[in-house]
């Protein structure tokens, strides 16, 4: 059977990943760094779409918790493999860079960055050894094209997720193993919640922040068979808000 891992599945825009998925009837795992409950919902919900949903908790930057929960998952099931992977946990530590604190830099970069290495990495030999290969998913940004004041942290993790989109595409193409990367502008989630919404939408050509579902279906096109000649690709999705 073909799994999905969503990284960051709990909230906002992986949530939304995970119920796209189950939608499809592909079991979902949903990993978080600590909010249980909020995991335990998202896994109710794939459930009552009648789709399997497992639990994963681990620290996406942390390659030894990351390597632990995947090799327990993989001794309990020999038979399977995790085909669909989603890199979308992610946090921003904003600040203009003159102020930035060591542990905002590292710790941005080591979410979305050394969390994209240790996960996919673990996935790639199985994903490329099956027949029906598979497909991967970065959650990049916005700010890692365009580059975004009080974000140099941030946007320098997203951009490098797109460089690494990019170069990894190229090693997986012939093994079947499609890499793309989403570049959502103002979504709806606890993110952008304290965001000054009302300033930032006259940015917007379509006046409104995106909904995490739109992000939703965008991924799950690019999981799909239909989407299987695309690869290396960065898809944006940000309501006409360009660069
Ligand atoms: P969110 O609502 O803040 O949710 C973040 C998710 O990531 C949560 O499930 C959180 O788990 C998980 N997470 C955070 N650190 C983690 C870690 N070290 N290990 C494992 N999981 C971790 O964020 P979002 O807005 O949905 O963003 C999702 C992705 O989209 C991020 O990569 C973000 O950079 C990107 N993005 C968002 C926007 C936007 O406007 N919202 C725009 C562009 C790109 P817990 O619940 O356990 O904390």
């Amino acid at each position: 059977m073909k799994y999905a891992l969503v990284t960051g599945g709990s909230r906002g825009i992986g949530k939304a990943v995970c119920l796209e998925l189950a939608r499809k009837g592909i079991p979902v795992i949903i990993n978080y760094q600590s909010d249980s409950d909020a995991a335990q919902e998202v896994k109710k919900l794939v459930e009552a779409e009648g789709t399997q949903a497992t639990l994963m908790r681990f620290d996406v930057g942390i390659k030894e918790e990351a390597d632990a929960a995947l090799l327990k998952w993989e001794e309990q099931h020999p038979d399977d493999y995790i085909a669909y992977l989603v890199n979308n946990a992610g946090i921003r530590r904003d600040s203009l860079m003159f102020m930035m604190s060591d542990d905002n830099w590292h710790e941005v970069i080591k979410v979305a960055l050394d969390g994209f290495f240790y996960v996919t990495r673990r996935l790639l030999p199985r994903m490329m050894m099956r027949r029906h290969g598979g497909r991967i998913v970065n959650m990049a940004s916005l700010s890692g094209i365009k580059g975004m004041a009080g974000q140099v942290n941030y946007s320098a993790a997203k951009a490098a997720l797109i460089g690494a989109t990019k170069a990894l595409a190229q090693e997986t193409a012939s093994r079947n193993v499609t890499v793309n990367a989403v570049a959502p502008g103002f979504i709806e989630t606890d993110m952008t919640r304290e965001l000054p919404a009302g300033e930032l939408k006259k940015l917007i050509p379509m006046n409104r922040f995106g909904k995490p579902e739109e992000v939703a279906s965008l991924v799950s096109f690019l999981l799909s068979d239909q989407a299987a000649y695309i690869t290396g690709e960065v898809i944006s999705i940000n309501g006409g808000l360009y660069t």
